[in-house]
């Protein structure tokens, strides 16, 4: 098992992420990471092979100033544990995805994708959700739908958190099958996989059942369905 941290807010999200994934060190990993939407837009991630500590210290050395982010503790299953298979992962710099659990039908869905053009960075199962979200943002530009779409293609147990560059202040969330908890405060809002990671944060918990995709904002979190992928 592992975990996953997010965050929209109006303050820097860094430290609370990082926090937030040192409460999740006992589900157990072998690697760490966080991306962000910063000030101008851009999406910078970082990701290490280790602990959580040594994700800090990496950000220390590259700060990241932004109020939007994700955050994952990975327990590899598809891939060895190194720096290249760590997520959060990203689709031409646009997206950046974090997952728990195992994808079944990866191997069909990367090579679909590759026919397309999409280059994969990873051995990971996970890679193929983000490029699914890529493909499918790129024909409707509506981020909500094209998470629900890709998510549809998925079979699995998943639990997903992708933030967007072109949505700033915006986490979409998706539950099939591993936990995660949205963490509602005050203009802001979190995603974990265990409240544990949120407690300092806020004590308003919506435990996210199968099937379920947030669109969370500063302000709102709207939950509706995915389509089934039976
Ligand atoms: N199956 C994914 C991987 O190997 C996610 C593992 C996890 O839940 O941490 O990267």
């Amino acid at each position: 098992m592992c975990g996953i941290v997010g965050a929209v807010a109006k303050r820097p999200v860094a430290k609370l992420l990082i926090d937030g994934l040192k409460k999740l060190e006992y589900r157990g990993y072998d690697s760490a990471g966080v991306a962000v939407v910063d000030g101008e837009c851009h999406l910078k991630r970082l990701r290490v092979v280790g602990k959580v500590r040594e994700l800090e210290n990496a950000m220390h050395a590259h700060p990241l100033h932004a109020q939007t982010g994700i955050a994952h503790t990975r327990w590899a299953t598809h891939g060895a544990p190194t720096e290249q298979n760590a997520h959060p992962f990203t689709s031409h710099d646009e997206f950046a995805l974090v997952h728990n659990g195992i994808i079944e039908n990866h191997v069909d869905l990367r090579e679909q994708l590759t026919k397309e053009g999409y280059q994969f960075h990873s051995e990971t199962d996970t890679e193929v959700a983000v490029h699914l979200i890529h493909r499918y943002f790129s024909q409707t530009q509506d981020l909500l739908s094209a998470v629900r779409q890709a998510a549809s293609e998925l079979k699995g147990a998943f639990a997903l958190g992708i933030i967007s560059k072109q949505h700033p202040h915006r986490i979409i969330a998706v539950r099939q099958g591993s936990p995660l908890v949205i963490g509602k405060g005050q203009g802001e809002n979190f995603i974990a996989s265990d409240p544990l990671a949120l407690l300092s944060l806020t004590q308003n918990f919506i435990y996210l059942e199968d099937n379920d995709i947030a669109d969370i904002t500063l302000n709102g979190v709207e939950i509706t369905i995915t389509i089934s992928s039976e």
